[in-house]
């Protein structure tokens, strides 16, 4: 759609009305038919470009899932990777050998190796260090974290930002607050893992009060979040908390 800003120049904007999101790989269960294992990866289709984010452990429990929720390998243009454990890093050899015609967006700070590797199927990589935009209304973070640099997605959409996260290994509010201070924009939705696996209750609590207090409207913790911080966060957001495992399809109309 076209939008004149208010200095006079028009633009091109995406509203991403029709965006879905498709849990591909998870450890919780959701959609029969589905395997879980250990790990995540989604599939973000509406945006300008569709995009793999993240591969899960396994590539043929990845590639298996997708082919049961009917997403093929080749209608991806781009894979984003959000930090180098396994679990969401492992399939991506299975998914290049099928479709090595992607960009792959890596934390900068990853093995020379890992980035060859990938190269050596054809795929394109693109090394991130700063907040970046991947495509049109989506962005990278950029790496944060101290030791294990992690980077995230932010999706522009005309509700509000939806931040996925892979483990959240920086912090998930550090992640929510810089999102928020990049795009300045309201948070619609947080979903991915939250990495509150081994949280005390006291801090899971802390966390759901600055979810709050950043304006966040729906959460969708999965992956690494934790059956205690999942509880507690859908206690505190009733319908507005997602219940995700592998095979959920969040569509923008959903989150109103
Ligand atoms: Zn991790
Ligand atoms: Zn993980």
């Amino acid at each position: 759609m076209l939008i004149k800003s208010h200095t006079g120049f028009v633009y091109l904007t995406y509203n991403n009305s029709d965006m879905t999101i498709t849990v591909v790989y998870d450890n919780n269960p959701y959609k029969e038919g589905v395997q879980t294992a250990w790990g995540f990866s989604c599939v973000i289709a509406g945006p300008e470009k569709t995009i793999l984010f993240d591969t899960g452990g396994d590539g043929s429990i990845l590639l298996g899932n997708m082919e049961r929720l009917a997403i093929e390998p080749n209608s991806i243009d781009m894979v984003v990777l959000s930090h180098i454990h396994g679990d969401h890093t492992g399939g991506l050899n299975s998914f290049l050998e099928k479709n090595p015609e992607v960009t792959v967006y890596l934390p900068k700070s990853f093995p020379e190796k890992f980035k060859d590797n990938a190269q050596g199927y054809g795929a394109k990589i693109i090394e991130v260090e700063q907040h970046c935009k991947i495509c049109e209304s989506v962005y990278s973070t950029g790496q944060l974290g101290k030791w294990l640099k992690e980077q995230s997605l932010i999706v522009r959409t005309d509700k509000g930002l939806v931040v996925i996260t892979g483990c959240a290994h920086p912090g998930i509010v550090k992640i929510v607050n810089t999102a928020k201070d990049l795009l300045k924009d309201e948070i619609l939705l947080v979903m991915g893992g939250f990495h509150l696996e081994w949280a005390t209750k006291g801090k899971i609590k802390k966390i759901v009060l600055a979810f709050k207090q950043m304006g966040v409207r729906y959460v969708g913790p999965c992956h690494c979040t934790g059956d205690k911080a999942r509880r507690l966060f859908e206690e505190h957001f009733g319908k507005n908390y997602i219940n995700i495992g592998a095979g959920k399809v969040i569509t923008l109309a959903d989150l109103q």
